[in-house]
């Protein structure tokens, strides 16, 4: 038992330890080294940010509104893992809120409209605001999870 033991960390000890060697071994899965690349996070979250591919900028991100693609149709990087949930629509609701709300009571205080005229404006800004940021912190989101090798949650 002890003898397979010592056999077993022998050949563990004996295996070549040389990066090239260990780089030509692992180039047939290119998927796992490219896992490993260092990549940064703000150009990815900008170019998700613009509905593009992180990993080229070029390809579109999304297929319909908000589904995003399985790959990238100009790169092929994939992109079916990732999963952002419900936080563009968190990111959605904190930002409109906090320019929406503030622009309210300036608007009201400033000109006191019509309240029919206040909540026709409001409401058309506020859906407005969150269809076009919708999908654009969407991918975001995106990005920034393929920027961090997340892969969804
Ligand atoms: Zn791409």
């Amino acid at each position: 038992m002890s003898e397979m033991t010592q056999h077993e960390t022998a050949t563990e000890t004996a295996r070549p330890i040389d990066p090239a060697e260990v780089a030509l071994d692992a180039a047939p899965d290119t998927s796992a080294a490219a896992a490993q690349e260092e990549r940064e996070t703000w150009p990815a979250i900008w170019k998700g940010f613009r509905r593009r591919c992180p990993n080229c900028g070029t390809g579109p991100i999304l297929s319909s509104y908000l589904k995003v693609r399985d790959h990238c149709p100009v790169c092929r990087e994939e992109l079916y893992h990732h999963r952002a949930d419900d936080g563009p629509a968190y990111l959605t609701i904190l930002i409109v809120g906090h320019i929406m709300a503030p622009a309210l009571l300036w608007v009201f205080t400033t000109w006191r409209p019509e309240p029919l005229i206040l909540i026709t404006i409001f409401s058309i800004g506020c859906i407005g605001l969150s269809l076009y940021l919708l999908p654009r912190l969407k991918g975001a989101i995106v990005g920034f999870q393929w920027a961090r090798h997340m892969h969804g949650f």
